[in-house]
């Protein structure tokens, strides 16, 4: 069965998600729809965002809905107010074509007299957040007794927003004999408890990892040093000029950063944090959503509510420690048949967590290396040649300018006059990439210098030699030491420094490079030095802690 025609589904619902666009039943929809259809069993489904689960629920519930009775009959509880929106919009659409549907929208932070007035109406479906709902049912408000379907959306983001009371306070209060449908990304031991407590042998269903147009997908990482993840970003904005995308962080200060910082070099980008007033985080949104705004910089739980269908990038600023919350945000893109890119910023040492990653989505990531500087102002001047090209001229409204312009202008032949234009817009990006450095990181380097190796590769000597000694005239030859301490036992270079010169006592020993990494460390000193040096650094302690040296290679 892969056609909605053959699901039992009205004429009236048929027309209206045909013309919503919706071709064909995703996954979820294809099993529960017929289900729903058919059978007042509860049932559990293992679904991951972005999967069509509102149709999924939704177009069966509105079908059995009795229209002819003015009381809840159907209760929707959703993580956030955005999503309850959401779903609310989604049902009117399904059902535009039969008779109105009275649907109430419930959630906190919003004038509670209005959601009342709006159940006083007769709603027949009320979607809302756990808390704003279990508050009307205290009250009175909302009336549970007549419910004959139950859904919890998402039911796992509704936990760890800390609704679990509010739940349990609902459940407890609803008919014994209702259907309860209950959707959720994971399967932690608190919903298989909720699933055991509030219903009876629930039908279970799974549609694997994949969202809608999973397979559109592409899964990107960058190797770079942590210091560099914001100059990476910035590259990575620059070389995809008409991105519109997510900036996933951490935390609402790492949000506020980053997004300041964009900001603060004029890119098209704004933060989405819960430090935000609800009208501050419906500005940003709806700038998003309308696409002014190019890049949205925001945590998990801000962006919750967000459902945008044409994003270009998801970028993940840091790998999230839970595949889970990798595998949502990715699903935030590539939706609708629309291709979609996956980007994500690591160090070395997270290699082994998306690895993790890539086992859970069932997917390779392609390492992508940063682009260089030239490569970005090509792509730049491409596009804004581009745009130049294809930019509509309004010849009745500029006319009148133009001759001003001409004279102005006419000094410049047509290939100056090219050229200025172009310059306008570009020189920033000439300017800021002009001496722009490689920030990939060198696998090979990293993973040898981390081993300790003293092999004597030539991409590692030239990054190895500073610009001491030989910068500075004197042609020095360097022996170059290991040295048993690092960042992690709080060396750094100038403590190095010191403590070749406190164990040298009297002599100017000339120091070439020094590296430190995070378990150990390296440094030249004069090859004259070398066999002194070995001798002092015997007893030589820092912090009373005892360290090693050992010759690592020489120098020709
Ligand atoms: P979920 O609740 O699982 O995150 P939604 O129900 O919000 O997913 O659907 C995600 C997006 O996919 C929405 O924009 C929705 O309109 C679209 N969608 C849902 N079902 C289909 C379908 N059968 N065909 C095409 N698009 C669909
Ligand atoms: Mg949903």
């Amino acid at each position: 069965m892969n056609l909605f025609e053959s699901m039992g589904l009205r004429s009236e619902i048929l027309e209206a998600i045909q013309e919503i666009g919706f071709e064909k039943p995703t996954p979820i929809q294809e099993k529960t729809v017929p289900f729903l259809l058919e059978s007042d069993q509860d049932m559990v489904a293992l679904a991951q965002t972005g999967t069509g689960k509102t149709a999924a629920f939704g177009l069966p519930i509105i079908q059995q809905i009795d229209h002819t009775v003015n009381s809840p009959q159907a209760l929707i509880l959703s993580p956030t107010r955005e999503l309850a929106l959401q779903i609310a919009a989604d049902l009117n659409q399904f059902s535009k074509n039969l008779s109105k549907l009275n649907v109430a929208v419930l959630y906190g932070g919003s004038d509670i007299r209005k959601q009342i007035k709006d159940l006083e109406k007769g709603a027949q479906v009320v979607v809302g957040t756990p808390g704003r709902t279990f508050d009307l049912i205290r009250r009175k408000k909302l009336k549970v007794q007549g419910i004959k379907w139950l859904v919890l959306d998402e039911a796992d983001e509704m936990l760890s927003m800390g609704f679990k009371d509010d739940l349990d306070g609902i459940l407890e209060d609803t008919p014994k004999e209702k259907q309860t449908l209950l959707f959720s990304a994971t399967m932690p031991k608190e919903i298989v408890t909720i699933a055991n407590k509030y219903m009876t042998d629930p039908h279970e269903i799974s549609v694997g990892k994949k969202n809608i147009g999973a397979d559109n997908v592409e899964h990107h990482y960058y190797l770079v040093h942590a210091k560099d993840r914001y100059v990476a970003l910035k590259r990575i904005a620059d070389i995809n000029p008409n991105i519109y995308g997510i900036i996933f962080c951490r935390t609402r200060a790492e949000t506020k950063d980053v997004a300041d910082k964009l900001m603060k070099d004029g890119y098209n980008a704004d933060a989405l944090h819960g430090d935000l007033s609800q009208a501050q985080r419906d500005h940003v949104m709806s700038r998003f959503r309308t696409g002014h705004l190019q890049m949205l910089v925001a945590t998990d739980v801000a962006a919750r509510g967000l459902d945008v269908n044409d994003l270009t990038h998801v970028i993940n600023y840091n790998l999230p420690d839970d595949p889970e919350v990798y595998i949502h945000r990715s699903g935030r893109t590539g939706r609708a048949g629309k291709r979609g890119i996956s980007i994500t910023l690591i160090h070395m040492r997270e290699k082994g967590k998306l690895k993790d990653v890539e086992r859970k989505i069932g997917k390779q990531f392609a390492k992508v290396a940063v682009p260089s500087g030239k490569e970005i102002c090509e792509k730049q001047l491409f596009n804004l040649i581009d745009k130049m090209e294809k930019v509509e001229v309004n010849n009745e409204q500029i006319e009148p300018f133009l001759p001003v312009i001409y004279k102005k202008l006419a000094w410049l032949d047509r290939e100056e006059l090219i050229k200025h234009f172009v310059s306008v817009e570009f020189n920033r990006f000439l300017q800021y990439y002009e001496n722009a450095e490689d920030i990939n990181v060198d696998e090979t380097f990293e993973r040898e210098s981390q081993r300790g190796e003293r092999s004597n590769k030539r991409g590692r000597e030239d990054r190895m030699r500073g610009d001491r000694g030989r910068g500075r005239g004197g042609n020095y030859n360097y022996s170059r030491f290991f040295f048993s301490l690092g960042k992690k036992n709080g060396v750094s270079k100038r403590t190095i420094i010191d403590l070749i010169n406190q164990n040298m006592p009297g002599k100017s020993v000339e120091i070439g490079s020094i590296e430190v990494l995070k378990g150990f460390s390296f440094f030249e000193v004069d090859q004259r030095y070398e066999k002194e040096l070995t001798k002092a650094f015997k007893n030589a302690r820092y912090k009373g802690q005892r360290v090693g040296i050992e010759l690592a290679n020489k120098k020709k």
